[in-house]
């Protein structure tokens, strides 16, 4: 299969979207972005990468890193994070507060804001230095040491998380969060400010193509079930409340993020990262849904 030329051809194809969706503007320097950047990388198992477009040029990773994140947890608490959080579509978007009661303070699942900040919060609880810890799993995952926070997009996301401050206290109050909500607020929002590029995404998405193990580093992350969860979830609940629709479009697990930024991968084959930083309704990058909607429809190749 000649993913280069499949990439090349889709990005032609897609770049005409520019300008129909809109960039985030909750958080004030994701506003500052020039919409009209477009990339795409493909790694493949054999250890093949291709790219197009955008595909060097670093952005914030935003709730990619919920997937790091839960990775993270679920190698040291195994099944017990599934008491503290769910496992089903939330239908509702990234940010809402209203399941919350309904289900006291237990979040539908790990990819909703309020199951990330459950998940920060267990990651506090394990390491001294949850923010090195976290840049340090990232760095091994993509065989990258150069992969650092946005300092920039850290401190503006602080001054605006007021949403996230009364998640975390709201779950507080049922128990569900452990330690100091304005050191989880600030290791999430830090998370969240990751910043790297296509190429560096798809690499870190290889230990899941890979079921659990870390070509970088050859150390197997999750085992194979935990891998199997891990892609599970990304299926069911890796686009907010368009998690059915990237399914039925794309039919691959992956994770979006309000950069722009989109991931998915097919196991025992590839990973393929997207970054375009408009955003359509339900906060996930146009052109990414598009491009990897076009792309296992050319290459003829889902997890289906
Ligand atoms: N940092 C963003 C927030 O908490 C992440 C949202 C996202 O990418 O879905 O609002």
């Amino acid at each position: 299969m000649d993913y280069e030329q499949v990439i090349a051809k889709i990005y032609e194809e897609v770049k005409p979207f520019w300008g129909q969706g809109k960039v985030a503007d909750y958080i004030p320097a994701l506003a500052e972005v020039n919409p009209r950047q477009y990339g795409i990388a493909v790694q493949t198992l054999k250890g093949d990468t291709y790219q197009v477009g955008d595909a060097g040029t670093r952005f914030s990773i935003q709730s990619i890193s919920k997937v790091f994140t839960l990775a993270m947890v679920t190698r040291h608490l195994g099944d017990e994070i599934w008491k503290s959080v769910g496992r089903e579509p939330s239908g509702n978007p990234f940010n809402s507060l209203v399941q919350l009661e309904h289900e006291q303070g237990i979040p539908r699942n790990p990819f909703i804001n309020a199951g990330a900040l459950v998940v920060t919060d267990r990651l506090i609880s394990l390491y001294d230095r949850p923010k090195d810890a976290i840049l340090e799993f990232v760095r091994g995952i993509c065989g990258n040491d150069d992969i650092y926070y946005d300092k920039h997009i850290a401190q503006s996301e602080r001054e605006h998380a007021d949403r996230n401050l009364a998640l975390a206290y709201f779950m507080k109050s049922f128990g569900n969060i452990k330690n100091d909500v304005e050191t989880l607020v600030d290791v999430y929002c830090h998370q969240c400010a990751i910043a790297m590029n296509c190429i560096d995404l798809a690499r870190a998405f290889l230990f899941l193509t890979d079921r659990g193990l870390n070509p970088y580093q050859q150390e197997q992350i999750l085992t194979v079930s935990q891998a199997k969860r891990l892609g599970a979830l990304m299926l069911t609940c890796g686009f907010y409340d368009e998690s059915g629709d990237f399914a039925f479009r794309a039919g691959m697990p992956g994770k979006s993020g309000v950069g722009g930024g989109v991931v998915a991968y097919i196991p025992g084959n590839l990973s393929i990262a997207v970054w375009s930083p408009e955003l359509n309704q339900h906060g996930n990058s146009l052109i990414g849904m598009e491009t990897l909607e076009r792309f296992t429809t050319d290459i003829n190749n889902s997890i289906f």
